[in-house]
């Protein structure tokens, strides 16, 4: 039996883990078959505090298991692949074991979106990404088009500028969601232009990627944009696929949490994007982590001394 298992294995799961582990409670952390979440495919961290200097995203999400290690956290790369929490124990399954455990903290974050159009699927991996930092150095000095206009969409356009002879941003509407920093570098940087109010309708190419359907929203214009990669930063949406009918969801698919850590089932918390619709930080999923863990701490302790209260 299993006092706290953590699901995921980004900042939020790690730090519930870091916490939950030096409160001596052992956590198993099921990591998923990708662990470290998304600051994995990251490049540099700049907002992350305690490192002025910035640190790549890999590089911090080692740190971090590092140190749940180093108190005593077993981490282990396996994906969940189904929850029992209709009943005590809980019970959590991977592919090959079943766990059962007193409390469990999800953190399973969220995963990129995809515009799901035409020509997409087919040409994924073959010129479509949604990872820059994975896949931009197949494309040196090619045309790149980008979708979004968050911070997403900046930070990967910027990245890109190292390959690409030209990096386009494609954006639905005539303002930048991104934040004024990330929005101001893009904007003045020579190798990246915007094409404003338009959509990618359809990817076009057999093979590889050869140019991208645009879609004029204000104009009701369609045109081919010559393209040799389509790299889609459009937002996340939140893993929560195994924890339906289980968990309660909002409409968007998002844990929903009355305080931020608790579920509608005792002994589940929640921490990070999977819950967090407004925030996504990494900064914010970590104090989101550490949030849980105090909590089911404290459930525990409650729950183990009405235990021994029952025992009396
Ligand atoms: P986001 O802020 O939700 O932005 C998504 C962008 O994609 C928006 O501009 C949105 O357009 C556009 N979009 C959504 N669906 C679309 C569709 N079907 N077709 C075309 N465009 C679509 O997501 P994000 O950029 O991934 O950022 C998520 C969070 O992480 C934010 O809080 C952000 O600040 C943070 N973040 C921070 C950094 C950093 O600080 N370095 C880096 C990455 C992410 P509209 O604007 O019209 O809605």
């Amino acid at each position: 039996m299993e006092r706290v298992i953590v699901i995921g294995s980004g900042p939020a799961g790690l730090t519930a883990a870091i916490y939950a582990a030096r409160a001596n409670l052992q956590p198993l952390v099921l990591a998923g078959g990708m662990y470290g979440g998304q600051l994995m495919l990251t490049t540099e961290v700049e907002n992350f505090p305690g490192f002025p200097d910035g640190i790549m995203g890999p590089d911090l999400m080692i740190k971090f298991r590092e140190q749940a290690e180093r108190f005593g956290a077993r981490i282990e790369n396996v994906d969940v692949t189904s929850v029992d929490f209709t009943k005590r124990p809980l019970i959590v399954r991977t592919p090959d074991a079943e766990y059962q455990a007193r409390t469990v903290i999800v953190a399973t974050g969220a995963s990129a979106r995809w515009l799901g159009i035409p020509g997409e699927e087919k040409l994924r991996g073959r010129g479509v990404s949604t990872c820059a930092t994975c896949d931009g150095a197949f494309f040196k000095q090619k045309h790149i088009v980008v979708v979004g206009g968050g911070d997403s969409a900046m930070e990967e356009a910027l990245f890109l500028t190292r390959f690409g002879s030209k990096v386009t941003v494609v954006h639905r509407r005539d303002q930048l969601r991104a934040s004024k920093i990330m929005a101001q570098r893009a904007l003045a940087h020579e190798k990246i232009s915007f094409i404003w109010n338009a959509v990618v309708e359809e990817v076009l190419g057999d093979e590889t990627v050869r140019a991208l359907r645009l879609y004029d929203v204000v104009e009701h214009k369609r045109w081919d944009l010559a393209a040799d990669a389509l790299f889609i930063a459009i937002g996340h949406d939140p893993n929560t696929a195994i924890f339906a009918g289980q968990l309660e969801l909002d409409a968007a698919g998002y844990i929903s949490s009355p305080d931020g850590t608790a579920t509608n089932v005792e002994g589940v918390f929640v921490a990070g994007d999977v819950y967090d619709i407004r925030y996504k930080q990494a900064v914010t999923a970590a104090g989101l982590g550490c949030r849980a863990a105090m909590d089911a701490e404290k459930y525990l302790e409650a729950m183990e001394f009405s235990v021994e209260e029952a025992m009396v």
